[in-house]
């Protein structure tokens, strides 16, 4: 402790140090990152607090007002210069009581099976008494289109596996998410009144995965109950219906409000010695889907993103850039929170050099990917990368890649975007499920990843970006 506080002396004061000494000082600083987040980071309790006192919390709930006040505190406790809820404005989803599936067999209804199910979020109800109707499967959207004119009454139901072949977890769920997304609004266009969606893991369980599906009436599109059924749900529908065609039994009880209701971010900062309009920011999303505790999603890259600005403070560094912790509002269903921030910083005139968003799950972090406008994106990437040696004794390493949604639009702004990437091998167990609640998170893992966040801010933060 005594070496680190001699470093920050000459830091502070400029004296000069050799390049050897800013290399050794580097290295200490970020191994006493490590040794204090792992030891005693805050992040975990933190997540316990966000997990059972606010618990569930889609934007413009009671309980995502609670979790924004909740973290707010924190983020004052930490000792950030200044903390604030940002006002963003979000239509409000809400389930209203548990929905219903049922395969029914014969015309008669003579017997029905019952699928576990759960509306995707921003979709309708249907009719109080539940609808029933002829169910058609797919694989694709492609497909939908070549039978088009087969739907018509029907419910379509979207069945294609995400492929246990590809390796990256995320990219298996980006080659078959567009069935949730985008399945229900297509699927409207040929007159079909309602889609089931096998959900969107790798897991052969019992346990369906919400998440948003997305609408556009200006394209003629209209507004069909949807819903996501497990993947054994999903395989015993598609089995059946290789034997006889079936019907099924849905109803649901959703509700979009379409005035705005106000979500906030919650944004926390300890500005530089620098310029002031020069953030690094680093984040992740406040809300998440209303049947889990959103742990992994996105609690986790909350507290980590917190514990950044907590262990810098705790540490005695004096950033240079202003450093800052967003909470975003609505990532799951409609990204308000993000497009509020990014209009507020583009007004005030900032430039994000750099933005980080946490959003893969608290697991074992691997290191970062990076993405950028392409008339910066090389040059900063080398810059970026020329610090990596001093995070490879941590197994943290560099990529380039996506970011987060949060962040993405900041683009414009001409710095550079990361996102934390960790071994997502068993997100997809979690993801937009009940199963979502804190004891799914391990606190090792945990730290580790608000380390390495930490670390990155660090090392950014001493980078010359005008440099050539
Ligand atoms: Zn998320």
């Amino acid at each position: 402790m005594l070496k680190s506080i001699l470093f920050l002396f000459l830091f502070v004061f400029g004296l000069n140090l050799s390049a050897q000494d800013k290399k050794e000082e580097t290295a200490f600083f970020i191994k006493s990152i490590f040794e204090n987040t792992m030891e005693s980071g805050e992040c975990y309790s933190w997540l316990q607090e966000l997990c059972t006192q606010a618990g569930p919390r889609l934007s413009g709930s009671v309980s995502y007002d609670q979790a924004a006040n909740l973290m707010a505190e924190k983020l004052k406790q930490i000792g950030c210069d200044t903390v604030w809820l940002q006002p963003t404005y979000v239509k409000k989803w809400t389930r209203g009581e548990k929905e219903e599936a049922k395969i029914i067999f014969g015309d008669k209804e003579k017997s029905s099976v019952p699928l576990r199910t759960l509306a995707l979020g921003n979709s309708p109800g249907t009719p109080i008494t539940g609808l029933r109707a002829q169910v058609i499967e797919v694989k694709s959207l492609d497909e939908l289109d070549s039978i088009g004119n087969q739907v018509k009454g029907k419910i379509v139901f979207f069945n294609r596996p995400m492929p246990a072949g590809t390796l990256k977890s995320f990219r298996a769920y980006g080659a078959t998410v567009d069935q949730r997304s985008r399945g229900a609004g297509v699927a409207s266009k040929y007159g079909a009144i309602a889609v089931v969606v096998r959900s969107m893991t790798q897991n052969i369980d019992d346990v369906p995965h919400t998440g948003v599906t997305v609408f556009y009436p200006e394209r003629g599109e209209k507004l069909i109950p949807a819903f996501a059924i497990s993947t054994k749900g999903a395989n015993l529908l598609s089995l059946l219906l290789k034997k006889e065609s079936l019907r099924l039994f849905l109803k649901s009880n959703c509700q979009l409000d379409q005035d705005s209701t106000l979500a906030y971010n919650v944004i926390g900062e300890v500005r530089g010695i620098g310029k002031s309009n020069k953030i690094i920011a680093v984040g992740g999303h406040l809300d998440s889907w209303d049947v889990a505790q959103g742990a992994h999603d996105d609690g986790a890259g909350c507290v980590q993103s917190m514990q950044v600005l907590s262990t810098l403070k705790m540490l005695g560094y004096p950033p240079r850039n202003t450093i800052r912790c967003v909470l975003f509002s609505n990532e799951e269903n409609g990204l308000a929170g993000a497009k509020a921030y990014k209009k507020w910083s583009d007004e005030n005139g900032e430039q994000h050099i750099a933005a980080i968003e946490a959003d893969a799950g608290g697991f074992t972090p691997r290191g970062f990917t990076c993405e950028g406008d392409t008339s910066i994106f090389r040059k900063y990437f080398k810059l970026v990368q020329a610090k990596m040696d001093y995070l490879e004794p941590y197994d943290l390493y560099l990529k380039p890649g996506g970011s987060g949604a949060d962040i993405g639009i900041l683009k414009s702004q001409k710095g550079i975007l990361m996102g934390l990437s960790v071994d997502s091998q068993r997100y997809f167990d979690y993801h937009h499920t009940e199963r979502d609640r804190f004891e799914a998170v391990h606190h090792r893992e945990l730290r580790y990843g608000a380390a390495a966040l930490t670390s990155m801010v660090y090392l950014l933060d001493g980078i010359n970006w005008e440099s050539p």
